[in-house]
């Protein structure tokens, strides 16, 4: 169990060391890193003590565009950019536009629209990589998504069930996992309380799949908010992730009650931005009592295993 202070009652910080063990970011054993000009790396202040752990932060959950006009949520591709950025990410995945996460019907220009937008966004970003929004009921969307996911920018898939009403535990569903296994790329799946997405729809088919890399977003949408971290510990599905992806991970002791019930290598860092600023998402994880080991994996480690890859932040060469 991770009580209060835990992390905190261990570490006799010195510059360079969290406590008991070496940083995973820390110079010593990573070698030294030139930091990307105008970031920020994440440091952690224990004891009034500035503390020298450096952690890698990769940002599996990043949107723009405008949703349906809602102030403060609506902002474009540089603002949000550049907040991801200002976060000290390293390297960041666009999940979608918001434009092509309609609740209800949407016609499939618009998903094929968003793609071709976010590929011309990230293409020209060395940070920046994307998931194709994917809809399994849509043919010519399937064929895009053939052709995208041979771009070494684009990763995988995003699936919105409840915005394009498909059921993940009926056909569609078993669909996307035919995908997924088929050409061995992972997929970000949204996730809600509803028939269309709810994480034990999904984890049924996800188990009968065990090649195909699932990411469960926004772990923390049921209640109570450990109910995704409940219903994966019940599964024997190593091949998903639970994403933070929303602000309720704020919520005090959330990810350590996570942690404890799945393990610090099942969380995945991911901001939702432009739906809230990235630095602040990324401050709920290195808020809490978790070793740094944990953190740094939770942050990155973790979202590259998902991805199957090491995303390396290109712009620092
Ligand atoms: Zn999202």
């Amino acid at each position: 169990m991770h009580r209060p202070g835990d992390n905190f009652e261990n570490s006799a910080p010195s510059p360079g060391r969290c406590g008991a063990h070496l940083c995973p970011g820390d110079p010593a054993r990573t070698g030294r890193r030139r930091a990307m000009p105008g970031r920020q790396p994440w440091r952690q202040v224990i004891r009034g003590r500035r503390h020298e752990c450096v952690f890698r932060v990769v940002d599996t959950h990043v949107h723009y565009g405008d949703y349906e006009g809602i102030p403060y949520i609506s902002v474009g591709f540089e603002q949000v950019l550049e907040a991801t950025r200002e976060a000290g990410t390293e390297a960041m995945v666009f999940v979608s536009t918001f434009e092509q996460l309609v609740p209800g019907p949407v016609e499939p220009e618009r998903i094929l629209r968003g793609n071709e937008d976010l590929l011309r966004h990230v293409e020209r970003e060395p940070d920046c990589w994307m998931m194709a929004v994917f809809h399994p009921s849509m043919p010519e969307v399937v064929s895009q998504a053939r052709e995208l996911i041979r771009d070494e920018k684009c990763l995988g898939l995003k699936c919105g069930p409840w915005y394009h009403r498909y059921d993940m535990a009926g056909p569609a569903g078993r669909t996307v996992f035919e995908f997924m296994a088929e050409h061995g790329v992972p997929a970000v799946i949204h996730t809600n309380d509803d028939e269309y997405d709810h994480p034990a729809r999904i984890l049924r088919v996800a188990e009968q799949y065990p090649q195909a890399r699932v990411l469960l977003a926004h772990f923390n949408s049921l209640h109570p908010h450990t109910g995704h971290s409940e219903l994966l510990s019940q599964r024997n599905c190593p091949n998903v992730w639970l994403g933070l992806d929303h602000a309720d991970c704020v919520r005090y002791g959330l990810i350590e009650a996570c942690v404890d019930i799945v393990g610090a290598d099942r969380i995945i860092y991911g901001s939702d931005a432009p739906c809230y600023y990235p630095r602040s998402i990324v401050a709920a994880v290195t808020s809490t009592r978790l070793s740094s080991e944990d953190k740094q994996k939770i942050l990155a480690g973790n979202a590259e295993r998902f991805l199957g890859r090491k995303l390396t932040g290109s712009r620092e060469s």
